[in-house]
């Protein structure tokens, strides 16, 4: 590995200022960024550990409802607190899911989203639980939708000097469930070849009110897809329903051909698992929906 300088800020003020000189980067975990730097697969000239910074490893239910999360609170940290217990079950099964307890002792939610590796496993759960990203810079602080953060495989749309701060979750709604499902060959310790997270919100009547869905693996970023969530609009959840929005999904997504999965493969695992999702999230609800 090359040589870099390490910098610990314990404000936000000096990590920010720390970020603006040249070559530096953010250090969560560093279960991303240390094999990154290892291989060779970037440089740095120094970085900027974030995990001492007591307001990015804090998790903070709010006054008015749901819960800041900073974004260098370990994925272990996130899964064991009694307020995303509570309220987020599908975060604390998705922070469970990611590698092993150690690397769960280490790995931040906001390293992996800032990672952007499209295969992310808490960017769809996230974005489904319609988290916020507090941005952090030079400017001072902006948020936006989760989603608007990626730019690419690998890419933010992170200025120089910035970085995020925390992921904001809204109190979740009456008659709502989430879920995230993903396909690994192997049960542990993989890298999901698709995933897809859903989001319901059931009407008094039994219709789909409001829906979200979003999946990894099967484009340059997490994507999410309008057009299945329309489709379930106004809908009582059926498995023909369900399988149509799957299908949907499907035709939504933008996969590449590697050696854990071909695009067709990746396609048909979009589908399948998009329905699945949304069965979940129907389970959750009360309502038994078969799907394939
Ligand atoms: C053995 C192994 C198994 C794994 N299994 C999984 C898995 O099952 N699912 C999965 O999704 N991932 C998996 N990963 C990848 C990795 O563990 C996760 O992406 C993890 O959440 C990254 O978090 P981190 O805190 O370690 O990030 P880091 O490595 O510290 O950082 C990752 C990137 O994000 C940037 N960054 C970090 N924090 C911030 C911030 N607050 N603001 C701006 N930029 C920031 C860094 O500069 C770096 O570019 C695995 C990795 C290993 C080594």
């Amino acid at each position: 590995m090359h040589d870099f300088e390490y910098l610990a800020p314990t404000t936000l003020a000096a990590a920010v200022a720390a970020l603006a000189m040249p070559g530096a980067r953010p250090l969560a975990g560093g279960t991303d960024l240390i094999p990154q730097l290892r291989e060779g697969r970037r440089r740095v000239a120094r970085v900027v550990d974030l995990k001492r910074i007591p307001d990015l490893v804090a998790i903070t239910p709010l006054p008015a409802g749901g819960v800041r999360i900073g974004a260098a609170t370990s994925a272990t940290a996130v899964a064991a607190h009694a307020a995303i217990a509570h309220d987020y079950l599908a975060l604390v099964e998705t922070a469970r899911l990611i590698g092993s307890y150690q690397i769960q002792n280490r790995a931040s939610l906001g390293g992996n989203v800032c990672n952007a590796a499209p295969s992310a496993d808490a960017a769809p759960v996230l974005i489904c639980l319609g988290a916020q990203a507090e941005v952090a810079g030079p400017g001072g602080r902006r948020t936006l939708p989760l989603e608007e953060l990626f730019a690419g495989a690998g890419q933010t749309i992170l200025a120089p000097g910035e970085l995020l701060a925390a992921l904001v979750l809204p109190l979740p709604a009456a008659r709502s469930a989430a879920t995230y499902v993903r396909f690994t060959p192997r049960n542990e310790m993989d890298i999901a070849i698709a995933g897809a997270g859903a989001w319901l919100r059931l009407a008094d009547d039994g219709t789909v009110a409001a829906a979200r869905i979003a999946l990894a693996a099967v484009a340059p970023t997490p994507l999410r897809v309008p057009e299945a969530e329309q489709a379930l609009l106004g809908q009582r959840p059926t498995a023909t329903l369900l399988a149509e929005t799957g299908r949907l999904a499907a035709r939504a997504a933008r996969p590449i051909s590697d050696t854990r999965g071909s695009a067709e493969y990746r396609r048909e695992l979009a589908k399948v698992l998009t329905a699945r999702a949304l069965a979940a999230c129907c389970a959750q609800l009360g309502l038994t929906v078969e799907v394939a």
